[in-house]
């Protein structure tokens, strides 16, 4: 049994497959109004939340019916990149949508939530993260949930985290979160992939980051309109870790698996905490 009904601060993060329908792109209100109740229940439990939520190009794409043009866009060398283009319009689209959606459904439970876009320049300059981290500290005490994503309409390449597995982990750094649950399309952490071999175990609990430990998050991938994969799972986990957060890696088809969580179930893959004393949030950023 885990026990983390001591966990104040926790950070959940949602990957666009887990609130989009897989056919279309578009918003899962049916998941996404449970994701909201969970939240909500751990705040009114006396926890500071924080849910960092991906979707906003899938949602985008879908609404202004340019979906299929994307996935079947141009990279080019010459000039803005046609692709680039069309996802930092949908993102620029679905961010607005996705949170006009979390503002609709926390606040059928009288909860107040709130948006925050990053790039890596807000962890990288001194001044940008030393404000990020007082928004965040004065949104949570003054009970927000804030909803937090990449800022996808001017990140490019030399600014983006790229995916939100990082990005989370980098967020629950910054704020000295306790826990950080990641939901994704996966029960949790296996030896290989178990979509393609048969064998694969699963791990529950890692005690400690090591290379087998990285050996086993193969380039899995993501669904469409997101990233990530294991590997990106476990290099949010170097960073959760190294800053003294937990983390538990959990499968968002059941979103009661939140609660579940909290309350010391055995369910995903718990990485342990393993706090570096000289650790800098910003030696985490991957410079390009
Ligand atoms: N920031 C992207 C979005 O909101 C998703 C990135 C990811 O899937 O990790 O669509």
């Amino acid at each position: 049994m885990r026990d983390f009904k001591d966990k104040k601060r926790i950070v959940v993060k949602i990957g666009s497959s887990s609130i989009t329908h897989k056919e279309t792109g578009g918003a899962d209100l049916v998941r996404l109004e449970k994701l909201v109740r969970e939240l909500t229940d751990l705040h009114n439990g006396g926890r500071d939340v924080v849910l960092v939520s991906s979707g906003a190009i899938s949602v985008g794409l879908k609404a202004a019916n340019i979906r299929g043009i994307y996935y079947s866009g141009t990279e080019r060398t010459d000039g803005p990149d046609e692709k680039l283009k069309l996802k930092q319009a949908a993102a620029a689209i679905g961010q607005a949508r996705l949170m006009m959606m979390y503002q609709k459904l926390f606040s059928e439970y009288n909860q107040m939530t709130a948006q925050i876009l990053m790039t890596k320049h807000t962890i990288v300059d001194n001044l940008n993260r030393f404000n990020a981290r007082n928004t965040f500290e004065e949104l949570l005490t003054l009970g927000v949930i804030p909803v937090v994503n990449e800022n996808d309409t001017i990140a490019t390449y030399e600014i983006e985290f790229g995916d939100n597995d990082t990005l989370s982990a980098i967020v629950a750094a910054l704020i000295d979160a306790d826990l950080l649950i990641l939901l994704s399309d996966i029960d949790g952490l296996y030896t290989d992939d178990p979509r393609e071999n048969k064998d694969a175990r699963f791990i529950n609990e890692i005690v400690k980051l090591d290379d087998t430990v990285d050996s086993f998050a193969k380039g899995t991938t993501g669904s469409i309109g997101g990233t990530g994969g294991m590997a990106t799972k476990i290099s949010a986990a170097h960073i959760a870790s190294a800053s003294g957060c937990d983390m538990v890696i959990a499968n968002a088809s059941d979103l009661g698996n939140i609660h579940r969580i909290i309350s010391g179930a055995d369910t995903g893959t718990f990485i342990h905490a393993d706090k570096k004393h000289d650790f800098y949030i910003e030696d985490y950023i991957r410079e390009e």
